[in-house]
């Protein structure tokens, strides 16, 4: 396979690429088999010569000649990576496995559970619990899901009363409920893991099995968009029923069993024992009872750096004509990424940008106010925004207390609540700059989902978090003329942008050190950040459960 990066003023369909190819590379397209369009981006650093960036792939009969005479500098060999499934390594019918292959085995793609075995346990069914489960249930493994909140379509009925009416369902909300966090976002599947086993691909080849569009498989910063990830939730939610898995909403996992270190059962809303000796914990950042419960039952964690900080919203044209120049229309809505190094060398940087979007009340707990960023798949609100987050280290939390981090979050939440009784705290950036509070919003007003009104924000963040903040604006403004002008707002609190501890797991077997079959996996567990890493822990921990189950290790 031959791969090249050139450019081109025009966008090209991915059908186009062969002829395409063929005329950059200076050869007869005779001479190529295939041509895979695996990347494309906007390189708009010169704004008169703004350009699509094409990644292809070349398959062609005699690829060495070719090289040779190719006019494509950076044309290279490479390989592709296949992700390869471990249910390969389980014996057909469990031949190999001693007494254990009483009890399991393979036949073809799936495995035959026999009596005995207990059905794996997912808790939360976020991008990492819904894509083990789905693996889980395509390997035959019926695994039982139990999510604390709603159907997607209940949710999202609970989700606009909340943000219509303020009353918040603690357990069906912009964090909790079917397809997890991710659902009511922006669906940006960009990630910063190295992945050399394919799995990022594999997860792609997923949610385009259940609905994402194909695109996102070469997009450079391919995005899903809320209104399409509710459809892909429930397909892959069927599609688990149908392979004989059981999804449980309104289902919160509230403790579990365990003997000489191994899993014995899962207890459901306080009541309900569900046998097993498998519990993959996909809980996300944002249960945080769920955290209190197993640190109680000794679960082992670590403090984990994170991020704090505020959401800032501008017009979407101010930062589409920032980013392309006056041809700004021409292009999709331009995104952004900021970084700032304060004095002191701590780090502020923007997370989580949103373009055509909206800023949202994602809070999940009474008294509490946080607020992230959402957008629909066409990114067509006349806004764009993202968190300014100034990193939270260790040393700026109190003593040896693990939760220190979730107790810091949930004091800042608490004044963002308080600050003007439930509703989004907003200021305008040029009030902020100048250190007081926003006495009004008569200007432009924030286009957010949930009541918002203005207020001091220097009264809800500490100077840990505004000094940083407050040194880092004018370089964006710098980067990004206007972003800390009169048209720029800030809301608070932005405080759940990844988990502030991380479960202790063991680097072969993926469980939790001392608990063999409990698998801490995904965001919450403090292994991932943001919706395609966690789905990707997801596999991996997948793969885990496979391998303990189809060799002899426990
Ligand atoms: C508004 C918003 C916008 C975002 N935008 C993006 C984006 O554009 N791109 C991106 O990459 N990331 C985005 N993120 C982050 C992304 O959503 C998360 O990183 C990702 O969803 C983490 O996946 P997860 O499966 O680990 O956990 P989650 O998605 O948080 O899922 C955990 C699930 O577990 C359930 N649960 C929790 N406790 C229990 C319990 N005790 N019993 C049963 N069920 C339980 C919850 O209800 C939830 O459904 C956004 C997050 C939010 C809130």
């Amino acid at each position: 396979m031959i791969r090249i990066s050139v450019t081109d003023k025009e966008k090209l369909d991915p059908e186009a690429m062969k002829s395409f190819a063929a005329r950059k590379m200076g050869i007869d397209p005779v001479l190529i088999v295939s041509a895979t369009l695996k990347k494309l981006s906007l390189d708009a650093r010169k704004k008169d010569d703004i350009r699509y960036v094409y990644g292809i792939d070349i398959e062609a009969a005699n690829e060495e000649k070719i090289l040779k005479k190719c006019r494509i500098k950076n044309a290279t060999k490479v390989t592709q990576v296949v992700y390869k499934d471990p249910l390969t390594i389980c014996p057909e019918n469990g031949s190999d496995l001693g007494n254990k292959g009483d009890s399991i085995g393979r036949c073809g793609n799936s495995l035959i559970m026999r009596d005995g075995i207990n059905r794996p346990v997912i808790v939360g069914f976020g991008p990492a619990g819904m894509i083990c489960a789905y693996k889980l249930a395509a390997a035959g493994l019926k695994p039982i899901v139990l999510e604390r909140g709603s159907d997607v379509d209940k949710r999202v009925s609970d989700v606009e009363r909340f943000f219509e009416t303020g009353k918040l369902f603690v357990n069906s909300n912009v964090q909790f409920g079917e397809g997890g966090a991710g659902t009511f976002s922006d669906g940006k599947l960009n990630t910063m893991i190295h992945d050399s086993f394919g799995r990022i691909a594999h997860v792609f080849d997923i949610l385009v099995e259940f609905g994402a569009d194909p695109s996102i498989r070469y997009i450079n910063k391919p995005h899903i968009g809320t209104d399409r990830l509710t459809v892909i939730v429930k397909n892959i939610r069927e599609r688990v029923i149908s392979l004989g898995g059981e999804v449980r909403f309104n289902s919160i996992f509230t403790g579990f069993e365990h003997k000489d270190g191994r899993i014995g059962a899962a207890i459901v809303n306080g009541a309900e024992r569900i046998p097993c000796d498998t519990i993959v914990l996909a809980t996300g950042h944002s249960a945080r009872d769920t955290v209190r419960m197993l640190l109680s039952e000794g679960v082992e964690m670590e403090k984990k750096p994170f991020a704090m900080g505020v959401r800032v919203e501008h017009p979407q044209e101010l930062i589409s004509r920032a980013m392309y120049g006056s041809d700004y229309r021409k292009y999709p809505p331009a995104d952004y990424k900021l970084t700032y190094k304060t004095t002191d060398g701590r780090g502020v940087y923007s997370f989580c940008m949103c373009p055509g979007g909206v800023v949202v009340n994602a809070s999940s707990q009474e008294g509490r106010l946080c607020v992230n960023g959402m957008s629909y798949s066409r990114r067509d609100e006349a806004t764009a925004n993202s968190a300014i987050v100034v990193e939270i280290r260790e040393s700026d939390l109190d003593g040896d207390d693990i939760l220190a981090g979730m107790k810091f979050q949930e004091r800042l939440e608490e004044k963002a609540f308080e600050a003007c009784d439930g509703k989004i705290p907003v200021c305008y950036v040029k009030d902020f700059l100048e250190g007081h509070e926003s006495t009004d919003m008569d200007g432009r007003k924030p286009n957010t989902r949930g009541a918002f009104a203005p207020a001091d924000l220097y009264a809800i963040l500490p100077e840990l978090i505004t000094g940083p903040i407050k040194e880092a604006l004018p370089s964006f403004d710098r980067t990004i003329k206007g972003f800390a002008g009169d048209e720029a707002i800030m809301l608070a609190v932005e405080s759940r942008t990844s988990s502030p501890v991380r479960i202790v797991r063991d680097p072969e077997t993926l469980c939790a050190k001392g608990f063999l079959g409990l698998y801490p996996c995904g965001e919450g567990a403090g292994y991932a950040g943001g919706i395609t890493s966690a789905a990707v822990d997801g596999l991996k921990v997948y793969e885990a459960v496979i391998k303990r189950l189809c060799t002899n290790e426990a």
